[in-house]
Parts: structure tokens; C-alpha cells; sequence
């Protein structure tokens, strides 16, 4: 950031109370804005509640890869698929689909991996700073995260992961069977290949980080109104009023961070843009019946993560394509609980939660993050997709720069709207 000076105060309504949105408004707050979130739901109960809590500071591999359009046949076939689409929904999604598939050339992989770097390098330093700038503790445990494949075929699959990781500097460590079991000692002997990423946090109640977030938001003089964004009435250089279910709010500047309903939102401004979901389910098991883990592991090969949360084991899924409007289909993640059992010898499955979430998701798997195309006073933030988490707090940091006028110490353009 350029300078540090306290901006002009505005008043400012961010539309959205996940964890990106909580982050903005105190990113905002901070500055000296008089900022109000406007959600339905609690602070931080939508995607933002279920994820498998890493801090992703490596994270620099889109969903579309190359080659991923041969995996479309067994999406629509295989039940057991850790990527599914519905077929009802293939019409509907179609344009987001093709920007999906084009964007999956190795040329378009190399360049989106520099774009997803350049946030995620600093996702953990974000979080640190603001969790300590608000005496945050003790929810973000330095683990990092484990990856486990039962054979040298499958981890040689994912050879271009690596080497894409690599290329942008992120640092990981490939591990042995021994190796393995030192991290894992309660993992199944199956797993003989392996990396381990030492930078990455691990969020052992995503939930209660937000919460926390929002605390500190609400002290500092931040509001929370239970109201839905339903119209914007527009001035000149952009909207001037939002109109919600409940009420009516007056303000300077707009923020959208809706996460996978932001599409909708921006419908509403007048925007057109390609936000989806990638639906992702969990099941939190009753960590009684659980052997120890002592960090997120992916079970690479079926496509799933067992995430030792706080409230319980939480397994968590692949993606799914169906929109955000389908009911629930949880039969594909119990199948995966003798999956889960095979992986973690000794599990005895005792269900206490199934859990629906929609991450929001840009076709090149990069969020939006700048000012909306032709209007001044409105910043988007979001299309966090799998990393929502871990860029939340850096989001705010970029999102509080624009609002100010400050320069922003990156180069936004990779992530502005305009690339679609
Ligand atoms: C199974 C799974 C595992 C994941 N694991 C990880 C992980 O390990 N690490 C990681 O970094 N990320 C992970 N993610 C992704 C991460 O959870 C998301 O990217 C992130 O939660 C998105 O946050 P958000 O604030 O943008 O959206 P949300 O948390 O969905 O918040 C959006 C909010 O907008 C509100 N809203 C919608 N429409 C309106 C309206 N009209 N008016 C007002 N409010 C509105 C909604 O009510 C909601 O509260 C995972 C996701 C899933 C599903």
C-alpha cells in the first residue's frame, strides 16, 4: 500500500456477510468508514460455514485444467465422480461452461496460475495481521496441509499440479510412505506418495474466524442488518440507494461480496457476469469415533478431504455443478464414508451434520476483485471458488485500498471484471 493515511469517511454498504464480505467491512471499518453489512444470515453460516478450513497460500491450480473437457463423460456418468454435473443444469450454464472449457489451455493455465499466486502468496500473512490487529487466537493452527495418493500412477497424474506449483515458487515438500505416517500416523498404510504444504493454515472452526471478524467489526462501530438486497436505485455515476426486503439504505459506496449469489446481485446493478457454483457438500463426523488426524489430509485419488475441525471430522467434496437453486443430493458424499473408513482405519462414521455449499465460481477459478465496469462506486469481491477462505482477508486489504484511493500494492488487472 502506498500510504496509510486515513481516507475520507463514506458511508458504505457491503452486500454480503460470508467471510470475504466480514473481511471488507473491517478492512473498511478500520479506515474510518462508517460501513453496514446487509445478509439475511448470520455473519459467516453460508459457504463460508463448511469449508475444509485451509489457508491456502499455494493454491495456484484452476478447476478447468488441461484436458478436463475427457472428464465430461464420466462427470455425467460415474456416481462416484468427486466432479459432477447435472445435465438438467448443462442448458442453463452453458456460456459459463464453454468459458470454463476455454479456459483450460495450458497458455490460459500458466497465466491464471500467476494470477491465483498472486493473492494466495499473501492469503496467511493477510490473516495474521488482522486476527492480531483484533486479538484473534488460537482458531488458525500452523499445520499446513497434507495430500496423499495410494500409488506412484496416481500422484504422476497430477504431475502438472506440482510443476505448476513449483513455477510460481510455492514452497511443498514430496514426501515418503514413512514420511507419511510420521505427519499421519493414524492414515492408512495404503497412501506411499505424498506432499505436504508446511506454509498453509488450518482454520479449526471457519465459522467462529468469522464470527471473531465480525466481533471486531461490530466494536469498532460496524452494523449488521438482516435484509436482502432486492434493487439499487441509480444516480448518475452509479447506484445511490439500496432497497432490501426490510428497508432502505443511503450510501456512498457499494460492495458486492455475495459469493455464488453475487451474479444475481450484480444482475441488479445492470452488470452481466459469469458467476456459477461449484457445489460442495460435507459431512461432519462425531470426532469420538475418529482416529487423530492432526491436519487436513486430501485423499487425493476419490477426490475428498477429512478435516480435523473443533466441532468434529469433516469430510468434505469435490465439486458440483447443478446452480444454486437445486435441492440437496447428499447421496454421492455417504458414498463416500466407506471411502472414508478405508482411508482412516479405525473411523466408525457417527454422522452429526450434512452440509450443502455453493462456492462461487468465475470459469478461470480467479475472483473478481476491482471496481464494477462504468461505475465509480461500486468495488466487487467475489469468485473466491475453492480458496474463498484463504483470500478473504487479502481481498479486504485490496477492497480497503480502492475504497480509499490508496494504490493498491499489486497489479489488479487479472482480476478485474472487464476480462469476460
Ligand atoms: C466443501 C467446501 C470446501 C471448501 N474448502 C475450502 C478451503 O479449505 N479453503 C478455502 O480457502 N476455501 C474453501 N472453500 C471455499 C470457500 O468456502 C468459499 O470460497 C468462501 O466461503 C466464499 O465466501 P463468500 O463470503 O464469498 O461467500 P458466502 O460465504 O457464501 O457468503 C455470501 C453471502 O451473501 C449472502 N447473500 C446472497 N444474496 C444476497 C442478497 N441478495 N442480499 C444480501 N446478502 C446476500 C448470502 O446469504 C451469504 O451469507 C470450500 C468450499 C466448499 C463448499
Amino acid at each position: 500500500m502506498a500510504e496509510t493515511s486515513k481516507p475520507t469517511a463514506r458511508d458504505v454498504i457491503v452486500v454480503g456477510a460470508g467471510v470475504v464480505g466480514v473481511c471488507c467491512a473491517l478492512k473498511l471499518q478500520m479506515d474510518g468508514h462508517r460501513v453496514t453489512v446487509v445478509d439475511p444470515r448470520p455473519p459467516g453460516t453460508g459457504t463460508s460455514f463448511g469449508n475444509a478450513g485451509a489457508i491456502a497460500v499455494g493454491s495456484v491450480f484452476p478447476t478447468a485444467t488441461p484436458g478436463i473437457w475427457k472428464d465430461v463423460p464420466k462427470m455425467l456418468l460415474d456416481p462416484a465422480s468427486p466432479l459432477r454435473v447435472d445435465w438438467r443444469y448443462v442448458p442453463q450454464m452453458l456460456p459459463w461452461l464453454l468459458k470454463f472449457l476455454a479456459a483450460s489451455t495450458p497458455s490460459r493455465v500458466e497465466a491464471i496460475s500467476h494470477a491465483l499466486r498472486g493473492l494466495s502468496k499473501d492469503g496467511m500473512r493477510s490473516h495474521a495481521s488482522l486476527m492480531k490487529a483484533h486479538g484473534i487466537d488460537g482458531i488458525v493452527k500452523p499445520v499446513g496441509w497434507l495430500k496423499v495418493y495410494p500409488s506412484e500412477k496416481s500422484f504422476e497424474k497430477t504431475k502438472l499440479e506440482r510443476e505448476t506449483m513449483a513455477r510460481r515458487g510455492v514452497s511443498f515438500d514430496v514426501l515418503s510412505a514413512d514420511e507419511i505416517r510420521q505427519l499421519e500416523p493414524n492414515l492408512s498404510q495404503k497412501y506411499t506418495h505424498g506432499y505436504h504444504q508446511s506454509e498453509n493454515g488450518f482454520v479449526t472452526s471457519p465459522v467462529k474466524l468469522t464470527r471473531a471478524y465480525a466481533e471486531a467489526f461490530e466494536r469498532l462501530g460496524g452494523r449488521f442488518v438482516a435484509e436482502t438486497a432486492r434493487r439499487f436505485e441509480m444516480g448518475e455515476a452509479g447506484p445511490r440507494r439500496l432497497f432490501t426486503d426490510l428497508g432502505v439504505h443511503d450510501a456512498d459506496l457499494f460492495v458486492v461480496a455475495a459469493g455464488a449469489w453475487s451474479g444475481r446481485v450484480s444482475k441488479l446493478l445492470g452488470l452481466s457476469l459469469p458467476i456459477d457454483t461449484e457445489r460442495g457438500y460435507h459431512l461432519n463426523l462425531d470426532s469420538e469415533f475418529a482416529p487423530e488426524l492432526r491436519r487436513p489430509v486430501v485423499i487425493a485419488d476419490k477426490g475428498f478431504v477429512l478435516a480435523p475441525m473443533t466441532d468434529g471430522l469433516r469430510l468434505t467434496t469435490g465439486a458440483e455443478f447443478a446452480g444454486v437453486d437445486a435441492p440437496p443430493d447428499f447421496r454421492r458424499v455417504y458414498r463416500m464414508l466407506d471411502m472414508a473408513k478405508e482411508a482412516l482405519p479405525g473411523l466408525d462414521p457417527k454422522v452429526t451434520r450434512e452440509w450443502l455449499g455453493f462456492r462461487p465460481a468465475t470459469p478461470d477459478s480467479v475472483p473478481i476483485i476491482g471496481p464494477a465496469p462504468g461505475m465509480q462506486n461500486v468495488l466487487l469481491a467475489f469468485g473466491h471458488s475453492h480458496i474463498g477462505l484463504s483470500l478473504a482477508a487479502r481481498t479486504a486489504e485490496l477492497i480497503a485500498d480502492l475504497a480509499a484511493g490508496r494504490e493498491p500494492d499489486i497489479d489488479l488487472a487479472p482480476y478485474r471484471a472487464e476480462r469476460f
